[in-house]
């Protein structure tokens, strides 16, 4: 890593820049402070020449932007190849990308251009003494960490929302905005309609109040809404309670869902397996609600209440009430 610049994917959508770029923006200042690198951002799409400010504000020393109509709609054939070309020309030790919808479809394919190998779902990125970079993320369902070492050059991982710490936004910092000539392809994406955004209300949210298969039946969510509600939260669940339906996968929390990193996490009725543990463990305060007092989730616990959600629960809401 050793003097070698860091580039970020900066993903966008409508010019608002999501939020894992200032979070992969932290950590590359990090990176630059310790190894004299430089940390760059690609910005791609149509209209998005304010964004690059933002990214400057966030720790980027230089924003390359890629400004056109053929990349208003994220088209991952289109993107690669301003990325890859761009990677090329510039040489960045390590490239990052979130581990989003759009960064997950992107970042395999710059790889592939590139002949680089790729950590994909890092949650850590740790540089060692020799000055190489370690890339951790969860193997084996969530019961291991795995360190990997990237032989080919550049590095390059994707790295999950909420895993990183954000950088602090200074508007006074002073960077480079490089307007960059867009190559085209024939494409074949066309957008036909588009769901509401889903994605980022769990993984952004202050408070998490999570149910697990202690939850009797699926009317009963109402309860922990009505707590969720009255902490300013949103509801999460493990993951049995989406594989039966119960409640849609955009709230489910874990290795297999989404990373959550709440100021507050509330388990009513979840026993913490590693793959639950994997997507909360770094939430701020976290208290866990169960009957019985030998689950997993008590030993990571600030507060362990042993008890039956259902008599808990709604002397929470009394209490809160008052
Ligand atoms: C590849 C893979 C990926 C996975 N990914 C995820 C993931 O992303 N997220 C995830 O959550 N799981 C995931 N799992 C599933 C995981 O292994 C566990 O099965 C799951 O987390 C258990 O969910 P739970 O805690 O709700 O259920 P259980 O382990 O059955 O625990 C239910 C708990 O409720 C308590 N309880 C029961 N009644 C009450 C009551 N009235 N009041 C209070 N407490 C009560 C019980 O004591 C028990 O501790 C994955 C599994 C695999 C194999």
């Amino acid at each position: 890593m050793e003097n070698k610049g860091v580039l970020i994917y900066a993903e966008q959508e409508g010019g608002k820049v999501h939020p894992i770029c200032f979070e992969l923006l932290g950590k590359g200042r990090e990176l630059a402070e310790k190894t004299g690198a430089t940390v760059s951002c690609a910005l791609l799409g149509s209209g998005v020449s304010d964004a690059a400010q933002e990214l400057v504000a966030y720790g980027a020393d230089t924003v390359y932007v890629f400004d056109d109509e053929s990349l208003a709609v994220f088209d991952p054939l289109a993107y690669k190849l301003n990325v890859a070309g761009l990677v090329g020309e510039i040489a960045p030790g390590l490239v990052l990308f979130g581990a989003t919808f759009a960064g997950k479809a992107l970042a395999p394919r710059v790889a592939t251009a590139l002949e680089a190998g790729l950590t994909s779902n890092g949650i850590a990125l740790e540089l060692q003494d020799d000055g190489s970079l370690l890339q951790i993320r969860p193997a084996f369902t969530g019961n291991f960490l795995a360190s990997i070492k990237t032989k080919s050059s550049p590095i390059m991982a994707t790295v999950r929302y909420r895993a990183l710490e954000a950088g602090t936004r200074d508007d006074s910092r002073q960077g480079a905005i490089v307007r960059k000539e867009v190559q085209t392809v024939q494409t074949t994406v066309k957008v036909l309609g588009k769901g509401a955004a889903k994605e980022s209300s769990i993984a952004a949210a202050d408070v998490v109040v999570c149910v697990g298969r202690g939850l009797k039946k699926a009317e009963d969510f109402a309860l922990v809404k009505e707590l969720a509600d009255a902490l300013g939260g949103v509801v999460g669940a493990t993951r049995p309670l989406v594989d039966d339906g119960w409640i849609s996968k955009d709230h489910q929390v874990g290795f297999s869902g989404t990373l959550v990193k709440p100021k507050l996490y509330i388990g009513c009725g979840v026993s913490g397996s590693p793959q639950h543990l994997a997507g909360m463990r770094d939430s701020g305060t976290i208290v866990a609600i169960n009957s019985d007092p030998s689950v997993s989730l008590f030993r990571i616990a600030d507060y362990s209440v042993v008890g039956d959600m259902y008599e808990i629960i709604p002397q929470m809401l009394e209490a809160l009430k008052k």
